[in-house]
């Protein structure tokens, strides 16, 4: 936006200096105050589109630069919470990202960098503020804190509010040990949490817990079921039933089974979303996926409660940060009971189990693949999967 394109309105002449502007949120544009060489002064208002404004920044990560994307902020999100809030809520977050970021930046030109970061705090912050609004219904409003919870917990640190002398918590490495700053930070997030929170947990039990080492297989090799089964619950199902004189008519419940096939990448992708931008994200969530089929290897027909009971335990073991991340969608855990959630994993630390990928041994020989007993079963489903190299 040049100044030419702000002649004085009086004089028609153009500007000879100009001011720095103030973002003004319902103009969506830059508010300045602009003087022509005749010395009149006048407001003005560049109107600026987000989208078109960040058209050239770049975005810094670890991972390296790549220019600034309204899609790829979708499908990050998508990524994230997909389960948990609506597409169009999503695109209405992204869109109010987008504003943010223009307006803390607060410049006349768009930033060339912007650190991937800021990008993140910038969604966390937006998602914390879109669920105070008053005008939503609490179902949205508690998807939005959920949401708030799950995008936070999925960057490498959480930040503060300003008034918090708490400078952040760090999420790295497998995240137990900050399991109580998370707690500090719901509540400084959530100030109505502080009451559920107050009571210290303390271990059930005293000594560090025990390390499970599992030996992984390459690839995404492991048994897989062949069909998934979920109770359904139909609600509104009419019952007439012929008296003497009258016919009747009366709502039941019915219970049915729902079977259906297995799908492998649905499921990988669920264990993915929980590891979202956690570090070595894509070894854990493929590792954790292979390690809850093993541990389901055997049954053809698994439940669907089955695999998630199966796969809350593995992450519960696995990485702090994830698991929690995996019951805000899986339990639907709003921030409240995630506090609970937390105070739980404090007061009986589950045992820790890590993943091996150099060696890949003989699953059938090593007593530390499975939670449960090992039967004949598991062992034959085994061989199938194997690779020739594999095989003693
Ligand atoms: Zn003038």
């Amino acid at each position: 936006m040049t100044d030419a394109q702000f002649p004085c309105p009086e004089c028609g002449e153009h500007l000879a200096g100009s001011q720095r502007g103030r973002w003004v949120a319902g103009l969506q544009g830059i508010r300045r105050d602009r003087g022509c060489k005749r010395g009149h002064v006048y407001p003005t208002v560049e109107r600026i589109v987000p989208r078109d404004f960040l058209r050239n920044t770049r975005i810094v990560a670890v991972s390296g630069t790549r220019p600034y994307s309204t899609d790829q902020l979708q499908s990050d999100l998508s990524l994230k919470l997909a389960p948990v809030l609506s597409k169009e809520t999503r695109n209405a977050v992204v869109d109010r990202v987008e504003i943010q970021l223009v307006q803390d930046w607060g410049g006349r030109r768009a930033p060339k960098v912007l650190q991937a970061s800021t990008v993140s705090r910038t969604v966390v912050g937006v998602l914390r503020d879109f669920a105070d609004e008053r005008q939503l219904s609490k179902r949205v409003a508690d998807a939005l804190r959920r949401s708030h919870v799950l995008y936070a917990l999925s960057q490498e640190s959480l930040e503060f509010s300003e008034a918090s002398k708490h400078s952040g918590v760090s999420l790295r490495g497998d995240g137990f040990k900050a399991l109580p700053e998370i707690l500090d930070w719901l509540v400084d997030q959530y100030p109505r949490l502080k009451e559920a929170a107050a009571r210290r947990a303390t271990p059930h039990y005293t000594g560090a817990p025990r390390t499970d080492r599992w030996h992984t297989l390459r690839g995404d090799a492991a048994p897989r079921p062949t069909t998934l089964l979920r109770r359904v619950v139909t609600e509104h199902h009419t019952v007439l039933n012929l008296t003497e004189h009258e016919l009747e008519a009366h709502q039941a419940r019915t219970e049915n089974w729902e079977a259906f096939p297995f799908d492998y990448q649905i499921y990988a992708r669920s264990v993915r979303r929980a590891f979202a931008g956690r570090p070595n994200y894509d070894h854990l969530a493929r590792y954790s996926a292979q390690w809850v089929l093993f541990a389901l290897a055997g049954q053809d027909t698994v439940r669907v409660s089955d695999l998630v009971a199966m796969t809350t335990q593995c992450l519960r073991r696995v990485d702090a940060v994830a698991s929690l991340r995996w019951a805000v969608i899986a339990k639907n855990l709003t921030p409240a009971a995630l506090v609970t959630e937390i105070l739980g994993m404090l007061e009986w630390p589950a045992p820790r189990l890590t993943f091996e990928s150099d060696a890949a041994a003989d699953m059938r020989t090593t007593n530390q693949m499975v939670p449960g007993e090992q039967t004949e079963t598991q062992g034959l489903h085994v061989v199938t999967v194997l690779d020739e190299t594999d095989a003693p």
